[in-house]
């Protein structure tokens, strides 16, 4: 099946990627040849009785901003605007976002019937972004029938974890029955930057070892051995791991039995308390790392102490992925904290020389959106901020699947 038309790939390459989540739809719309923004937006407030709608597009009259309120009363009413607004760009393919592929899905796929279901099927996985990503498939399945769309799964680059690191220390059964095993995600951010780092180094991604930090509201550290993961903080579940801005990451099981029998607490509560109510928000009361820096300045002893565990538990899995890999060529900051947050760097690299992890004080603290070395000279291990952009990996992951399969047949 020819899925890219001999035409449209001479015509233009125009990949729409969609992310569609509980009370949103976010998109960006790439023209492939030189891989820039025709259009992005965001709707927002999907069944409340405020909803909004921000889009940006680019036309030969330039820039066209639209800041709209009206209520969507569900997913289909916003991708019905969403592609009103987009009209009809000749979309070459759609990619969306999906958050959980179980073990089923390793690599990006073209959806059909068959797909959709196995989607479905991983639903308890993660009941919180799975039926919104599954939603906003279907509708646009429906929507721009003919147009050949791709899932891009946020677990897909980690199943080439070994078994030795994604088993827990459970009984066999439980892997068996109930696939309790550990999946790790932003695995599209990782696989971004770690291309993009192998582009600056200007060596194949095949001959790198990398440790790449995604330091945003969620936070994971991925270990990669010749371009590829062979292990991640994130678990079953984007809770284990790394302090977030309101996940608590590991912690000892225990403490949730013990809630439940001498407290009294329930299960769904204790979930809440974990994914929101903790990490940085749950030390200092506030999960935004610009405000924890103001209080911390101002003397908050609270906000003092969440960037020192913050920063701590960073350095523990640093430590722990240096071990794993042996030789490491580069670490990587991304993420909103990790492309901006000059302190946090420092914090974590710090007395890290003998690691051979060494920065350099004044390429750490300039700013700036290209990706950029901040190593100090001589530091054996280099390190970089890279900026990550995981919709346009995902256009590209999109594209390279669709090209695969026509070269296929
Ligand atoms: P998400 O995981 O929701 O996509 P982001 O990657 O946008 O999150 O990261 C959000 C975090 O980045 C917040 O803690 C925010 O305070 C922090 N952040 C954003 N800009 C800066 C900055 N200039 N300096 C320090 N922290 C920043």
């Amino acid at each position: 099946m020819a899925v890219l038309s001999g035409e449209k790939m001479a015509d233009s390459l125009s990949v729409l990627v969609l992310n569609s989540g509980s009370s949103s739809v976010k998109y960006k719309l790439f023209d492939m040849e030189d891989e820039s923004v025709s259009a992005s937006g965001l709707v927002e407030r999907i069944g409340g009785a405020e909803g909004t709608a921000r889009h940006r597009v680019r036309s030969e009259e330039g820039i066209r901003e639209l800041d709209l309120r009206q209520s969507f009363t569900d997913h289909r009413q916003a991708f019905e605007h969403l592609f009103s607004v987009l009209g009809n760009p000749g979309l070459s393919a759609i990619g969306h976002r999906l958050v959980h592929g179980g073990e089923r899905f390793q690599r990006p796929v073209l959806i059909d019937d068959e797909v959709v279901e196995a989607i479905r099927a991983n639903i308890p996985l993660a009941p919180l972004h799975n039926p919104p990503n599954l939603l906003g498939i279907e509708i646009a399945r429906e929507l721009y029938s003919g147009i050949p769309q791709v899932a891009v799964f946020d677990t897909a680059f980690h199943q080439t974890l070994p078994e030795v690191a994604w088993r827990y220390a459970v009984p066999q059964g439980w892997y068996e029955k109930y696939r309790i095993r550990r999946y790790g995600f932003h695995g599209t951010s990782h696989a971004y930057v770690a291309r993009e780092v192998s582009r600056c180094l200007g060596r194949s991604l095949e001959t790198l070892n990398l440790i790449t930090l995604h330091l945003g509201n969620g936070a994971s550290i991925t270990a990669i051995r010749e371009g590829r993961s062979i292990d991640t903080s994130m678990g079953m579940t984007p809770l284990e791991g790394l302090m977030m801005g309101t996940r608590s990451g590991d912690l000892d099981p225990s403490i949730i039995f013990y809630l439940q029998r001498v407290w009294g607490m329930d299960g769904r509560q204790l979930e809440h308390v974990l994914n929101h109510e903790s990490g940085l928000k749950g030390i200092c009361g506030s999960n935004d790392m610009r405000a924890i820096h103001a209080a911390a300045e101002g003397g908050d002893s609270r906000a003092r102490l969440a960037i020192d565990m913050f920063c701590y538990r960073l350095r523990k899995y640093i430590g722990a992925y240096l071990a794993v890999l042996g030789k490491v060529d580069a670490l990587v900051f991304t993420g909103g904290i990790g492309e901006n947050d000059a302190r946090i760097r420092a914090r974590v690299c710090d007395g890290l020389a003998f690691l051979d992890i060494r920065l350099d004080p004044d390429a750490n603290a300039q700013v700036g959106p290209a990706g950029r070395p901040i190593h100090a000279r001589g530091s054996e291990i280099a390190v970089y901020v890279i900026p990550t952009d995981e919709e346009l990996e995902i256009a590209r992951q999109t594209l390279s699947r669709l090209r695969e399969v026509d070269s296929t047949g």
